[in-house]
This record gives C-alpha cells, structure tokens and sequence, in this order.
C-alpha cells in the first residue's frame, strides 16, 4: 500500500464520478476503553466502535497434544472488494481509495447498520449513542500525509509492514518460504483471501489450511450473496418497475384521460 495523498476510487451509494476527499470526520471515536481480564494473555474480548485493533489469543492444541499459541491482529482488513461499502445506501459514508484503503465518513452515516452485515469479517461496530459505525482507518489522515499508520510505527518488534500490496506480498511470500525451509511449519502460508479480491490487510500464517485457528478469521470470506443482488440485479428490477409503471400510467392517460370529478360528489360531507 501506498502512502501520500489519497485519490478516492469507489463511493458507497454514489452514481457520479469520484470527487476530491472529505476529510470530515467524528474524532470523538477515540476515547479510552478499560481493558479487562479473562486469565489468558487476552486484553480485550472483542473490538469495539472506540477499539479498532484487537491482538487476539488463541491457544490451540495440534493433534500430537503440543500447544501452539496462535496470535493475530484483527483490524479491518480493507478489502479489495469491500462488502461493507456495497451493503451501503449512504452516498458518501464509505469511500474506497486507490490506494486500497476502505474509509467510513461519519458525517454521511444513516446508521442503518448494512455494513455491519455485509462485512465478512465483523468488523464495523455500531455506536448506540452517535448512531453511527466506526471501524479502523488504517490512519487514512497519517497515509494521506505521508506517514505510515499508528499500529506500524508503534510496534516494537517489527512484526508489523506498511507498503504497496506487491512489495508486502512479496515479503510475506519470502518470509513463508523461510518458514518452511527453515522450521517445521510446512503448511505457513500469505493469507490474502480471493473471496473479497484479496485484502490489504495481509498475515503470515504458520498454519494456512486452518486460518479459523487465528481466532476465527475466515477460510473462504465473501461478499453476502443478499448484497450482491441487492447492488445487482434487485436495484435493476427495481428502477425497471419503476420505469414501467410510469409508463403505464402515461398509456393510461392517454387511454382514459382524466377521471372526471363529480362535483355534488365532491361537496357531500
Ligand atoms: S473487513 Fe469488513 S469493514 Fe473492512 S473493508 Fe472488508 S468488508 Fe469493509
Ligand atoms: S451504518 Fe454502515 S451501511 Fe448504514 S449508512 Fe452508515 S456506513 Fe453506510
């Protein structure tokens, strides 16, 4: 993924071309959360609208009785083929940037809650008290100037990478074959999910055949099937109906003519 400004290329609910970015925006999502505290290495049980970034425990005992700790940073993974931004009738409330980054407006947000369940990996998180959704921006504010996201530049291990898609695929790609020449994961793999067109979010899995393992992120994710024909062939049945009543109304017309009023009719109580 690329930093520096951000051109817009796809608007949720929009017919027109793609304008410049509204950067609007409700900063008050970033509030503080209590952690809390369940006896494993588990901060948090779950994201939040005001909690964005999750490192989720697993624990997962293999099948010769070991146990493996299996940890995974669940975010939204900004995918290629967003199902949140076509679940959205809000012109405006998300908006997919060339750069791969899927970002919710606020200020154009109905609160109808269709993104939350077009996304696959649950990622949206409604507000009670806004009516609105929130999920995390990938820093969209920090990218856009150059800089490269907040979760990057604070981790201190460096197990994290920002970049374009091609330069951190080819990395993780390196990076499995590293693992399987030189330890005994043979299964790692680069989870990028052809279901949503691929993802920029992408992960390094020591074990790809069960990505569920990591907290359940899923193996095959898709857009709902309701959304696509929502987005699809229902709005073109749709705006045909329209069409033909208008027309049938107009032959009606013409047939017809106007209904006459009876005017004693018309007084009577
Ligand atoms: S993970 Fe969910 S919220 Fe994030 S871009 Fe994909 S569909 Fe949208
Ligand atoms: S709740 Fe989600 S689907 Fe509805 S307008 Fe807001 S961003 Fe769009």
């Amino acid at each position: 993924m690329a930093n520096g400004p951000l051109e817009i290329k796809a608007i949720s609910a929009h017919r027109g071309g793609t304008p410049g970015r509204d950067v609007a925006r409700d900063y008050d999502v970033c509030k503080l959360r209590e952690t809390t505290f369940d006896n494993t290495y588990q901060t948090m049980p779950d994201t939040a609208w005001n909690y964005w970034n999750l490192i989720r425990f697993n624990e997962h005992e293999n099948d010769d009785g070991t146990i493996s700790w299996l940890m995974r940073k669940d975010q939204c993974m900004h995918c290629a083929d967003p199902g949140c931004l076509a679940a959205c009738p809000a012109e405006g409330a998300i908006v997919q940037y060339q750069n791969g980054i899927v970002d919710f407006n606020q200020e154009h947000c109905i609160g109808c809650q269709y993104c939350v369940t077009g996304c696959p990996f649950n990622i949206p998180k409604f507000n009670t008290k806004t009516k609105k959704v929130y999920k995390c921006t990938l820093c969209s504010d920090r990218v856009g100037a150059g800089l490269e996201p907040a979760c990057i530049k604070s981790c201190p291990t460096g197990c994290l990478h920002f970049g374009s898609k091609e330069d951190m695929k080819q990395l993780a790609e390196s990076r499995v074959t590293q693992l399987k020449e030189h330890t005994s994961y043979a299964n790692a793999g680069v989870y990028d999910p052809d279901g949503v067109g691929g993802t920029h979010v992408i992960y390094v899995l020591h074990d790809a055949r069960n990505p569920e393992h990591y907290g359940g992120l899923p193996s095959n994710p898709t857009v709902p099937f309701f959304v696509k024909m929502w987005k699809g062939p229902l709005k073109w049945i749709g705006g045909m109906g329209m069409a033909l009543g208008i027309v049938g109304v107009f032959f009606h017309h013409l047939r017809y003519g106007s209904k006459d009023i009876d005017k004693e009719e018309e007084k009577r109580p």
